[in-house]
């Protein structure tokens, strides 16, 4: 690559997804999108726009070709940095994902409390992003209590908490009169005007024309057009550490952490204890099958992907709480 020409946010290169069943979801799609830019991906109803997503945040992996994340090939992200690298990530799901029995406050808050934030900096944040999205006057309302435009306003906001490289909405304004998506429409655009780079997909056509963005267009798994380009935006990216650059930084401090001290066979010995241990506090089941499966190691699960751990029969939500502990233990150490 030429030295002057910026990295790419997302890099799909010759990307495919086959799904179990022969269902060909993307067909050798590439597409790269710089920082900066704001996007439109539109297309029928099954065209493949969520499996870009999915893929994106290693939901699933792709059948074949290459994705990037900058310059983190995203296919190959060990499960143990997944979390770290899904906070790159602002992501506001179609279902929105709201925490019925939480305030919109709560709601947001819960985002930023897992990321082991002081407690003042969570509520100047969460004012912020409350802020952002007018929504200070509805803070201490239950997600019941709000409109359609109201509760994907909560969405967005949750999906900021961690100051996202990307943003990413699916279909956001899918149930909303023109107003509310005229709304929503300018509160995305208004975040990308920060230097967030926006992707956003929908069906609606009207949005599409009146905000005059770059528009990637599939149709049964295909990339058919991709226009607007010569509009990128590009605003000049923060200067912010690659993710790459904290990755390292996290790595060098976990290699030094008691290296001096302990004896590496001991160190090993406790850290074999300490895992099974901090998972048997979570969930007893999930002890008892890694035992049985001999993954009594920190390190063999890390290598093991979400896939292989399914065909051993676990399920998403031991995936989750998987996870949930291991980055507690990382947290911790
Ligand atoms: P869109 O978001 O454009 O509606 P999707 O990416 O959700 O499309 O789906 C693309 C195609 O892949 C569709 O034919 C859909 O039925 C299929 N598909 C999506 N997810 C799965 C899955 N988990 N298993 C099998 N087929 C799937």
């Amino acid at each position: 690559m030429d030295k002057n020409e910026k990295l790419p946010i997302i890099n799909f290169e010759t990307v495919s997804k086959v799904y179990p069943g022969g269902i060909v979801a993307l067909n050798e799609i590439s597409f790269k999108v710089d920082p900066g830019e704001f996007s439109f991906i539109v297309g029928p109803s099954g065209a493949g726009k969520s499996t870009i997503i999915r893929l994106l945040i290693k939901q699933e992996q792709p059948t074949d070709g290459l994705i990037h994340f900058e310059d983190l090939n995203v296919t190959s992200i060990p499960r143990k940095l997944l979390s770290l690298y899904r906070q790159q990530l602002g992501i506001v799901f179609q279902d929105l994902k709201l925490i019925p029995s939480k305030t919109v406050r709560e709601n947001i808050q819960f985002a930023l409390e897992i990321t082991n934030r002081r407690n003042h900096e969570i509520n100047e944040t969460t004012n912020y992003l409350l802020d952002i999205v007018n929504l200070k006057g509805r803070a201490h309302l239950f997600p019941d209590e709000l409109s359609g435009g109201e509760k994907q306003r909560v969405a967005i906001a949750r999906a900021l908490a961690n100051d996202p490289k990307l943003l990413i909405a699916d279909e956001p304004t899918g149930n909303l009169d023109q107003e509310n998506a005229e709304e929503i429409m300018s509160i995305l655009d208004a975040i990308n005007g920060w230097g967030t780079t926006v992707m956003v997909i929908t069906h609606d056509n009207g949005i599409v024309d009146r905000m005059k963005k770059r528009v990637l267009r599939l149709n049964q798994g295909k990339l058919v057009s991709d226009e607007g380009n010569g509009m990128r935006k590009a605003s000049e990216e923060k200067k912010k550490p690659t993710f790459l650059q904290r990755l390292n930084e996290k790595a060098t401090s976990d290699d030094d952490s008691n290296d001096v001290e302990i004896d590496p066979d001991k160190k090993h010995e406790a850290e074999i204890s300490d895992f099974l241990q901090a998972v048997k506090k979570q969930d007893k089941k999930l002890y008892k099958m890694l035992r049985h499966d001999k993954l009594d190691d920190i390190e063999k699960v890390l290598d093991m992907t979400d896939e292989e751990l399914k065909k051993k029969g676990y399920k998403e939500k031991h995936l989750e709480e998987l996870e949930k502990v291991v980055k507690n233990y990382y947290n911790d150490k």
